[in-house]
């Protein structure tokens, strides 16, 4: 399947496309595991892009678009992606349908998923995230805390609290939100590709993308 996944942080992007890969071999794409990455591993990439992280703030629609345009061509691709956290801006969203077109992909649908906002601010605030860029895997100290505290299950790296994750970059993030990135909502249902599900449990989410892939 070829899927965007739109919602704001804390919606369980990371958490419904990593469920989605066990589907179908689909690979998950996440801007923000990919220079999560590049930062702790000091790339060029990760030295333009961490100062913008750290305040909350979104990182250049060029650095972005470089790095999906040679991301979306890799051979993992081809059985299909799941597009987690990109596009995030209006610039973003035109200039991945112009890659698209190029490519000759063509997308099943853009995924809204809306939860509410007393619910994203609850679990940004209690998620953990592991500190190895190869795994990055996803906790939450009250609904799903690691076997051991504060480390992976899957990895046995430290598991740490972002460094956006502070109350502060957590409110500036969900602002950035709401500014840059819910208009691509709108962008989407003109495009027809946009389904909204809403749901809080990521295995409903799942239910519902299954059903309107017709699987
Ligand atoms: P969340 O969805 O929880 O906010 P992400 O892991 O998707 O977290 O992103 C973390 C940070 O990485 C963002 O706050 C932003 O600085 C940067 N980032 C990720 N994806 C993009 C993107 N498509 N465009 C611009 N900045 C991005
Ligand atoms: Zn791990």
């Amino acid at each position: 399947m070829k899927l965007i996944l739109l919602g704001a942080p804390g919606a369980g992007k990371g958490t419904v496309a990593k469920l989605l890969t066990k589907l179908d071999g689909s690979v998950q794409i996440s801007t923000g595991d990919i220079l999560r990455g590049a930062v702790q591993a000091g790339t060029e990439l990760g030295k333009q892009a961490e100062d913008y992280m750290k305040r909350g703030d979104l990182v250049p629609d060029e650095l972005i678009m470089g790095i999906m345009e040679s991301r979306l061509q890799e051979p993992d691709c081809e059985k299909g992606f799941l597009l987690d956290g990109f596009p995030r801006t209006i610039p973003q969203a035109e200039a991945l349908k112009e890659l698209l077109q190029k490519l000759g992909i063509k997308l099943d649908m853009a995924v809204n998923i809306d939860v509410p906002r007393e619910v994203i601010l609850d679990r940004l605030t209690t998620r953990r995230t592991c500190s190895n860029p190869e795994c990055q895997a996803i906790y939450n100290v009250k609904s799903n805390p690691p076997k051991k505290e504060g480390v992976c299950d899957k990895c046995g790296s430290p598991v740490i609290q972002r460094d956006d994750e502070t109350v502060e970059a957590i409110n500036h993030r969900l602002e950035t939100y709401n500014e840059k990135t819910a208009p691509l909502i709108g962008f989407y249902e003109k495009e027809g590709l946009l389904v909204t599900v809403n749901a809080t449990s990521s295995e409903d989410v799942i239910a519902a993308i299954k059903e309107k892939l017709g699987q």
